[in-house]
C-alpha cells in the first residue's frame, strides 16, 4: 500500500469522500494517531452506515439510534472493516472530525494534529485478525508517509477523551499490535 503525497489518499482504500474536515491550523501538522471502534447501528457490523454517517446521509428513520446522530458531523480519515477493507473518508493532510474534546499529553483539540482510524467494532467483541493485520502494515505505510508520525505516539480515544469515550475498549489488543510494531502501551 502507498500514500500519495499530493492527493492524501492512500491507494489501495475505497474512497468515501466525507466533507466533515478542514484545515489544520497554520504550523500545525499530525503527529498522533488514534484509535476508534465504531458500529452502526450499535453492535451490528456491515450495512454501509458508517458511510452514510461520515458523510452526512444517515437516514434517521432506519433506526431509532439514528436518528440521535445523524445531525452529527464527523468523519475519521480511515475505515477498517471486520473483513479488512480499509475505506478512505479524510485526506490524511486534512483535519477530519473524529476526536472531539480531546487532550493528549497536555495538547488539547486532537483533531487538530492527529489521524483517525476507526476499526469497525465494539467495546464489547474481539476485533477480527485481518483488522490487525490491516492496521499493522498500515501504520508503518502511514509513519514513512508523514516523518512527523510515530509508531511511539498511538493512542486510543478513550485515553484522551476519558470519561467521555471508552474505544477502542478492553478487546483492542494494544499488546498484540505493540509486539507487532514495537511499542508496548497506548500512549496517553
Ligand atoms: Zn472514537
Amino acid at each position: 500500500m502507498n500514500i500519495d503525497p499530493q492527493t492524501g489518499l492512500l491507494d489501495i482504500a475505497r474512497q468515501c469522500p466525507s466533507p466533515n474536515h478542514d484545515e489544520r491550523p497554520q504550523d500545525c501538522v499530525a503527529d498522533l494517531i488514534v484509535l476508534h471502534n465504531i458500529s452502526l447501528p450499535p453492535y451490528e457490523f456491515g450495512g454501509g452506515w458508517i458511510d452514510q454517517l461520515f458523510t452526512n446521509q444517515l437516514d434517521p428513520s432506519a433506526h431509532p439510534f439514528f436518528a440521535e446522530i445523524c445531525h452529527l458531523r464527523v468523519a475519521s480519515h480511515l475505515l477498517i472493516t471486520r473483513e479488512g477493507e480499509i475505506v478512505q473518508y479524510v485526506p490524511f493532510h486534512r483535519r477530519a472530525f473524529h476526536a472531539g474534546v480531546s487532550c493528549y499529553q497536555g495538547r488539547e483539540r486532537c483533531n487538530d494534529f492527529s489521524i483517525g482510524i476507526e476499526l469497525e467494532g465494539t467495546d464489547f467483541t474481539a476485533f477480527t485478525d485481518i483488522q490487525y493485520q490491516q492496521l499493522e502494515a498500515l501504520l508503518p505505510v502511514l509513519v514513512a508517509a508523514y516523518p512527523t508520525l510515530s509508531l511511539q505516539h498511538i493512542t486510543g480515544h478513550e485515553h484522551i477523551a476519558p470519561g467521555r469515550k471508552t474505544d477502542p475498549g478492553p478487546f483492542f489488543d494494544w499488546q498484540r499490535l505493540g509486539d507487532a510494531l514495537g511499542f508496548y502501551l497506548p500512549n496517553v
